[in-house]
């Protein structure tokens, strides 16, 4: 494994931003910078060896100031949506910043997306820090976080997660890179399976509405593998609240245990990607917000449904639904969290 670090740009604060490649001899190559710990690229080969890269994202610092959609990045303090940017902890009422409808979304105006983190060389990777200070963007708690990008000999960039806080607060990362395994045109041809036999619903906020329905005969159910479009426009209430897939699936298995939530196949190129996971949840998001008007890497804009995310996660909303699992994390307790993505092709 191979790290070469170079200057990536200089962002409106003058603060330098460093790209980091990781890469293995037989290929597989990923871009980190250390603006908002994103992943800017993931070349890995197909069936006959051909190299693309299969995430969205801008080849300048500039097109990730300028459009954030998150490509990439880590999403801070609290990935995905809290209600109303409202939670109570203890007896005490927390009001988070509304930025998505009249909800919370990822973060807040300025999530961990958009931070500059310290980044060091580590073995077979990149570790970056980030200490978010007590009140930022409203959380409570001095928050200090890590996150690992390594490069295995599978095949697998693993992401790790940690974070203490002096102060009780509440906590969910998770890293928001949009795949197309075809390194281009749509993701509604990926054949999808998730780990899931249950899934949130939300309304028509995206806010889960509290139920745990299961996937069985809806269109929700990747249990086994489905194309993405296969059902992407059935008449599903579920569906036409989200335009298309944006929802939590309830993993199985033993949480806190690195076990299997997706795999994807795209049968052009042969690439599979499996996520594996210690999280409860994974958001299965089909970018159903893109709209073709952000250009990214190599000029090319970005179409609905152009790529899809697997975000690994808590689930939405759990501060206000006492029924999920908490998010609590307490002064002296360690949070720890880690996503494998891994490449292989068939
Ligand atoms: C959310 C989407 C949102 C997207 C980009 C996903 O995690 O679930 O609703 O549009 O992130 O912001």
């Amino acid at each position: 494994m191979d790290i070469k670090s170079a200057r990536f740009g200089v962002t409106p604060n003058g603060e330098e931003i460093e790209i980091f490649t990781l890469a293995k001899g037989n290929g597989m190559e990923v871009g980190i910078i250390n603006y908002g710990g994103i992943i800017t690229s993931i070349s890995v080969p197909d069936r006959s060896g051909g190299l693309s890269d299969v995430v969205l994202g801008h080849e300048t610092l500039d097109g990730y100031l300028n459009h954030s959609r998150y490509f990439g990045a880590v999403v801070g303090r609290y990935a995905n949506r809290i209600a109303r940017g409202r939670f109570k902890l203890n007896t005490v009422e927390y009001q988070l910043a509304i930025n998505n409808g009249k909800n919370h979304l990822h973060g807040g105006f300025k999530g961990f997306d958009k931070v500059v983190w310290k980044a060091t060389q580590v073995d077979g990777g990149v570790q970056l820090n980030y200490l978010s200070e007590d009140g930022e963007e409203n959380y409570p708690g001095r928050l200090e976080a890590t996150v690992t990008y390594r490069l295995t000999d599978a095949n697998e960039l693993r992401i790790d997660y940690r974070a203490t806080s002096d102060h009780e607060t509440i906590i969910n990362l998770t890293n928001h890179s949009y795949f197309n395994l075809n390194g281009g045109g749509t993701i509604l041809n990926h054949e999808l399976q998730i780990e899931a036999d249950a899934f949130t619903p939300v309304d028509e906020t995206l806010i889960p509405t509290g139920e745990i329905r299961n996937v069985r005969d809806t269109p929700m159910d990747f249990t086994s593998p489905t194309a993405i479009g296969r059902r992407i426009c059935d008449d599903y209430e579920q569906l036409r609240n989200a335009g298309g897939y944006d929802h939590n699936f309830i993993l199985r298995g033993q949480v806190a245990a690195l076990r299997t939530a997706a795999r994807v196949y795209e049968r052009a190129s042969g690439r599979v990607m499996e996520v594996r996971t210690t999280q409860p949840g994974m958001q299965f998001y089909s970018g159903n917000f893109l709209d073709g008007s952000i250009i990214g890497k190599g000029g090319r804009a970005y179409d609905k449904h152009s790529a899809c995310c697997f975000e690994t996660q808590h689930f939405p909303d759990s501060p206000n639904q006492p029924n999920f699992p908490s998010t609590v994390l307490k002064p002296g307790e360690e949070y720890s969290q880690a996503t494998i993505y891994k490449f292989s092709v068939e």
